[in-house]
């Protein structure tokens, strides 16, 4: 094939857990290409420079965690209308509400089972 190349979405992926990273990874490198951070200082970094078309973080992180990350790139203009879903292993009753009240676009809670419903949540809010 030649001519235009078709602009791949970016989905940057804040996640401390390898394994966790790499499944995530897995199920959407097809779609997307996806950007891996291992600390939220590093997300804030790097996606300020390169801001990608939606942010999947992680709640549970050394340093920083998931909510103090999202307040600062929620903080950072380059960042406006960039979608932020949790990604989190509090699957408690009222945990989505909770996360959208704080300013998440979505949740998905971890582990992740199905692989489509990850596609399909992220697939909203790219196209959304
Ligand atoms: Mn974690």
């Amino acid at each position: 094939m030649h001519g235009a190349a078709v602009a791949r979405r970016t989905v940057a992926i804040v996640e401390d857990n390898a394994d966790n990273r790499m499944l995530v990874g897995a199920i959407l490198e097809r779609s997307y290409d996806v950007v891996p951070y291992m600390s939220g200082q590093d997300a804030i970094l790097g996606c300020h420079e390169t801001p990608p078309d939606l942010i999947l973080l992680d709640i549970s992180l050394p340093g920083m965690d998931g909510t103090q990350v999202l307040r600062a790139l929620r903080a950072d203009a380059a960042l406006a209308g960039v979608p932020i879903m949790a990604l989190t292993a509090d699957a408690m009753a009222g945990a989505r509400e909770m996360y959208l009240q704080m300013g998440f676009d979505d949740y998905i809670p971890k582990p992740i089972v199905n692989a489509q419903d990850l596609r399909d949540a992220v697939g909203r809010l790219i196209r959304g």
